[in-house]
């Protein structure tokens, strides 16, 4: 009798279900109630990462478009205050890269330029291939 009160005792948890926060019974390493919250967390999950995702691209597209629209127009840099009016973020890079002492060059896509303080500079484009 006094083991099946443990056994019974070792079957009731002690922890919430992650999504709805109500009592989990079964298994100890369980998280959720049910399939369903096991569900919609995870969804949930998902969808905050494919938003976060989704943000950053765009950000990258904006910069994109943004240094391609200067280097275009024959500029090969730019005060990245006027360029952040423009809706540039400089935190927001597809790969860096040191390029000497004290220099970083930043790309975003297959453009490339580097900072010196607050100017842009060597905006190069870079074809594909
Ligand atoms: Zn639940």
């Amino acid at each position: 009798m006094k083991e099946e009160s443990n056994n019974l005792e070792a079957y009731r948890r002690r922890a919430n279900c992650l999504e709805c926060g109500c009592k989990i019974y079964g298994r100890e390493d369980k998280k959720f109630c049910s399939a369903t919250c096991k569900n919609m967390h995870n969804n949930r999950l998902r969808s905050a990462m494919r938003e976060q995702r989704n943000a950053a691209q765009m950000a990258l597209q904006r910069n994109h478009d943004i240094l391609s629209a200067l280097a275009n127009s024959g500029q090969n840099g730019g005060k990245l205050d006027t360029l952040c009016s423009l809706g540039f973020d400089p935190d927001v890079v597809s790969g860096i890269r040191h390029a000497g002492v004290r220099v970083w060059e930043y790309s975003c896509y297959n453009i490339t330029y580097r900072l010196n303080g607050r100017r842009l500079y060597k905006i190069e484009i870079h074809s594909g291939t």
